[in-house]
């Protein structure tokens, strides 16, 4: 019998970690059957049990549960210790770890092909996305780091653990510009943005959307004022692909799931 992954979430009816991890299995030559659980949002702890007891090997982990997800797991990586969110649960040795940041960076240093370092950059959010990815810009050498979120105090307390990020609600931006400007927000899910002052996306700025697979407002807002746009499939892909590293020691190429999933 396959070795039996998921992703849970809620909702998760939109993933495409399926599709990437079966691309994944089948270009190494791994015996993976890989599929998708809506866990209720009150009983997340529960729905991992389940998947377990039934011989699940692992998980990915999506919104909202990756805090929740941190909280379970007996040993943790320092890069989950520090966003203190997990997205890949191990279960033979109950590790997990968060394969968000290093997702963000490759997508950025492979396919994005915009060097972090020495940027401004402003992050949207500060959930288990958001926290995921805080350490691994700055360790990236981004010149500096503002986090805004519709609850303030999220924020505060997200840049709080990192030194070298500060942290603001979105009435709190000025007109200061930044570099790259990266949505980790769940607003596009729900055909939203997070309300930006007029002229923070412009013609000088990379505007990144973590959401996947639809075009959201934030990218639209950014092309019509002639800001470079890109979504977050390529971290998507970038993750998953360290998440297949940690579960079965081997290392997928990403670039041909990447150009599949895109068409072209
Ligand atoms: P989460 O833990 O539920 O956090 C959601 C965040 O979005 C919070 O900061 C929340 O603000 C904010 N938010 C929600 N609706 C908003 C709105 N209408 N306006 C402004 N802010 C809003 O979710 P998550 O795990 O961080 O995931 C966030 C998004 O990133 C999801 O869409 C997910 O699919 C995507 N993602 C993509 C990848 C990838 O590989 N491409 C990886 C991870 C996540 P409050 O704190 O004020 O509620």
């Amino acid at each position: 019998m396959s070795d039996r992954y998921a992703v849970i979430g809620n909702p998760v009816a939109h993933s495409r970690s399926p599709a990437i991890h079966a691309e994944f299995a089948r270009a190494t030559g791994q015996d993976i059957d890989y599929g998708r659980i809506e866990a209720p949002l009150d009983a997340f702890a529960p729905a991992v049990e389940r998947f377990r007891l039934s011989g699940g090997k692992g998980l990915n982990v999506t919104l909202p549960f990756k805090h929740e997800a941190f909280q379970l797991c007996a040993r943790r990586s320092e890069r989950a210790l520090l966003a203190q969110a997990v997205n890949t649960i191990r279960f033979d040795d109950s590790y997990g770890d968060n394969t968000d940041g290093i997702g963000l960076i490759r997508d950025f240093s492979q396919n994005v092909k915009l060097p972090l370092n020495g940027k401004s950059v402003l992050l949207l959010g500060a959930g288990g996305a958001a926290q995921g990815v805080v350490g691994a810009l700055l360790e990236a050498g981004v010149a500096r780091l503002v986090i805004a979120n519709r609850t303030v105090a999220k924020a505060k307390a997200l840049a709080a653990r990192f030194p070298g990020a500060s942290a603001c609600g979105y009435d709190a931006l000025g007109s200061e510009g930044f570099d790259i400007v990266i949505n980790a927000t769940s607003a596009g899910l729900a055909g939203a943005a997070p309300p930006l002052p007029d002229g923070m996306l412009n013609k000088s700025t990379l505007a990144y959307d973590m959401v996947y697979g639809r075009d959201t407002p934030f990218l639209a807002a950014a092309r019509k004022a002639g800001a470079r746009a890109s979504d977050g499939l390529g971290m998507l892909v970038e993750q998953a692909a360290e998440s297949f590293f940690l579960w079965r020691g081997v290392r997928p190429a990403t670039q041909p799931v990447l150009a599949k999933l895109r068409g072209s």
